[in-house]
């Protein structure tokens, strides 16, 4: 080949010619680097019929590759991947290989790379920015940068302990080998169910071809232990096996289960790794030498070289679906990375989407059933407070009968769990006198109070303020008032209720990382917390047998907005919740705080009757027409000046094809009007099942232009609507 077509990344246009110099070899699937304007930029190489290119060069005018890199090339079934996501998600396809890729400088990387981490020494006078990053570094290591970060300090300030001696630089390798995880290390003994849902499992990957699966059982029926029988047999036959997480704060406690039953730690793949961790997993991953590797969304792209099984644990979750960059759902291209790597799929939950269910209906999955909780556990009983009936006390949120529930569970000994899916303290604060909100200045959403740390907080863009004194519209002194409960304050009920007790607070901004995961689990485990208040972050995967009360705090949260999923949100949400009672010998018990006892959700869950409630819910869908019986996709239009952002939403929706079995509603204020300073309107395109909408609106857009200063951005199957 002279010419290549090449995929360069970090940049707005398409796929670019390119001369390959006398010398150099080049297949598709090549990393490369590449000339752009005065940049070098890494790119891939691409069949040109596979990849069209709107701006055809003569011989004359290319420029010569760069170099290429000595990195196995990206296989035919990635890039296949690459190209269905590209045209699914209407996403640029170098922002797709994007995904496959490290950054450059985890690429080229060196061997070796000096890392920096404490001393013992302590410096005997510390600046409060010293101090902090002392305290926060902890026992982590990493770049000055990475540790900066951490930090939340300046590389200077990183720099300055380094030369105080209370940092110290250490080389580490990026070349380590993986120790390869051992399938007969302590294989569980499998109940009958659990022995039939995993031969089916092993089958599928001895059979080396594409199957989907639904892995279908309660919160502790033993579907980790049942899927990782398969990853057993994918490592016998020395392939390769990837499990995706919903939360990167389950890593961690999964590294340690794979561990004890595998002996060696699986390879983890996450956004909090470092440049160095990175660099060896992925040229791990490329080489085959990483035979499992456990991730975040992102896992999704990397390049194996030789998958034998896709695992989705709680595939149920909302996180699996990316909002921001490429819009997809990481659910729904694991299934297709799948099919084009000839291997099984496996989505495993106790509370499947609509969608996951509706494909068992029609065929196209394979379900496996675990109906009942391994060994001695049973399922908890949820029962219902009433919040109208038996409200808690004044200014406070939990009501009597829960407190009485918290008060014996304690007795005994044994942990409870109080849920509230929102962080902070308050989510509004307002002004007793003259009405005065808090508003984020970027979004349109409330500033949230957050009291540990002394600050309200934009949950969206990230925007902070220092709480002030008085009301900074009437002035008026001590009138500012905090509207309802987030968990620190629920954690401060909880404090004054049971003084002795020992609570923990866990969100995302306590949990940040794998390893404060870890510590909690580790005190969890030793008996260390007897009454945790968490958000939606402790409610998955976790396995605490001494945990055998669960309160929702409040069960109506999530049906708020009432879009169409909400229902069925709910009900994962607490199934998941309640999943965490009970999980060992002692039975658990979950009350839900509600105002809507007679809701159908609310029915279903005290009921445990999911099938009634899933043929109801699934009806409705097929009444709508939405999915999966019919389709959405958004189109978000956004730009700082909200008059050229309507103007731009009006003229795209005056633009509307008409398509048979198609309707486009809108424009109209997006789900978050404001968000970082933008205005943001949305058409939302409704189309039966069967049309190519993709292709409708590829064309539709194709043929306007808007200012550079607006953004328009498409969702396909969006998560709301
Ligand atoms: P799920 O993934 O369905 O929530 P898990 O696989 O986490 O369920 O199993 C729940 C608990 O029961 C775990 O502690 C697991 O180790 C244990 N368990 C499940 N099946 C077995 C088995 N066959 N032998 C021993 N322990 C098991
Ligand atoms: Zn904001």
């Amino acid at each position: 080949m002279t010419r290549a077509r090449v995929l360069v990344l970090n940049s707005a246009l398409g796929p670019l010619d390119y001369r390959v110099p006398r010398g150099m070899e080049v297949e598709p699937g090549s990393i490369v680097v590449a000339p752009l304007g005065p940049r070098q930029l890494v790119g891939v190489v691409w069949e040109p019929e596979r990849m069209p290119s709107d701006a055809e060069v003569g011989d004359n005018r290319l420029r010569n590759l760069i170099a290429v890199y000595d990195l196995p090339p990206l296989r035919d079934p990635l890039r296949r991947l690459i190209e269905w996501t590209a045209n699914y998600y209407l996403a640029p396809p170098a922002a797709v290989v994007r995904m496959a890729l490290p950054s450059s400088s985890a690429l080229e990387g060196a061997k070796m790379i000096t890392e920096y981490r404490l001393t013992a020494f302590r410096p005997e006078r510390l600046t409060p920015q010293r101090a902090q990053a002392l305290d926060r570094i902890g026992e982590r290591q990493g770049l000055i940068r990475e540790l900066a970060l951490i930090a939340d300090v300046s590389d200077s300030v990183i720099r300055g302990l380094v030369k105080a001696g209370a940092i110290e630089p250490v080389e580490v390798s990026t070349d380590t080998p993986y120790d390869t995880p051992d399938p007969d290390h302590a294989p569980p003994d499998l109940s009958a169910i659990q022995t039939a849902a995993a031969d089916a499992l092993v089958d599928a990957v001895t059979a080396r071809a594409f199957e989907p699966f639904l892995l279908d059982g309660v919160t502790g029926s033993g579907k980790t232990e049942v899927y990782f029988e398969a990853i057993a047999e994918v490592v016998r036959q020395g392939r390769q096996a990837l499990v995706l997480l919903p939360e990167i704060a389950l890593t961690e406690p999964f590294l340690k289960r794979f561990a004890a039953r595998f002996g060696h730690a699986p390879v983890a793949w996450h956004s909090d790794l470092r440049q160095s961790q990175r660099r060896r997993a992925w040229r791990a991953i490329a080489s085959g030498e990483a035979k499992v590797v456990v991730g975040a969304r992102s896992a999704l792209f990397l390049p194996y070289a030789d998958l034998g099984l896709i695992v989705v644990d709680e595939a149920h979750e909302t996180s699996f679906k990316q909002e921001e960059g490429v819009h997809y759902h990481a659910r729904d291209v694991a299934v297709m990375r799948g099919h084009f790597e000839s291997c099984p799929v496996v989505l495993a939950s106790a509370t499947p989407a609509i969608e996951t269910r509706q494909q068992v209906e029609i065929g196209r999955y394979r379900e496996l059933k675990l109906a009942a909780r391994f060994g001695a556990a049973t399922m908890p009983e949820i029962e219902p407070i009433d919040l109208i009936q038996d409200p808690p006390e004044r200014g406070r949120w939990l009501a009597p009968k829960l407190v009485a529930s918290v008060t014996e569970t304690l007795e005994r000994g044994e942990q409870a769990l109080l849920f509230l899916n929102r962080r902070g303290y308050a989510p509004l604060t307002l002004c007793r006198t003259c009405g005065h909100r808090f508003q984020c200045p970027n979004c349109t959403a409330w500033m949230v109070e957050h009291r540990l740390v002394r600050r309200l907080a934009c949950h969206h863009c990230g925007h902070v303020m220092q709480p002030p004194a008085n009301c900074p519209e009437c002035q008026d002194e001590d009138s500012l008032v905090a509207c309802g409960p987030g968990v620190e304050r629920i954690a401060d009920e909880v404090k004054a209720l049971f003084p002795d007790a020992r609570t923990a607070i866990v969100t995302s901004d306590t949990m940040w990382s794998p390893a404060k995961a870890a510590e909690f689990v580790g005190r969890m485990e030793a008996g260390e917390i007897d009454i945790v208040v968490g958000t939606q972050l402790v409610t998955k995967g976790y396995h605490f047998p001494n945990l055998t009360l669960v309160g929702v705090v409040d069960a109506d949260l999530g049906l708020e907005g009432g879009d169409l999923r909400a229902a069925e949100r709910t009900f994962q949400q607490i199934m998941q919740v309640a999943g965490r009672a009970g999980r060992g010998e002692k039975p658990g018990h979950v009350f839900i705080q509600t105002h809507n006892p007679s809701a159908p959700v609310m029915e279903a869950l005290v009921s445990g009757d999911a099938v009634s409630f899933y043929e109801a819910e699934t009806e409705a869908r097929r009444h709508a027409g939405a999915p999966p019986f019919g389709r959405y996709a958004g189109i978000i239009i956004s730009a700082e000046d909200q008059k050229l952002a309507l103007e731009t939403a009006n003229l795209i929706g005056r633009t509307a094809p008409r398509v048979e079995g198609m309707h486009v509603y809108g424009p109209a204020p997006a789900p978050l009007a404001m968000l970082r300073g933008r205005h943001r309107f949305r058409l939302l395109v409704h189309a039966r099942r069967a049309l190519d909408v993709q292709d409708v609106i590829r064309d539709w857009l194709g043929k306007l232009e808007w200012s550079a200063k607006v953004r328009v951005a498409v969702d396909v199957d969006p998560y709301s609507f």
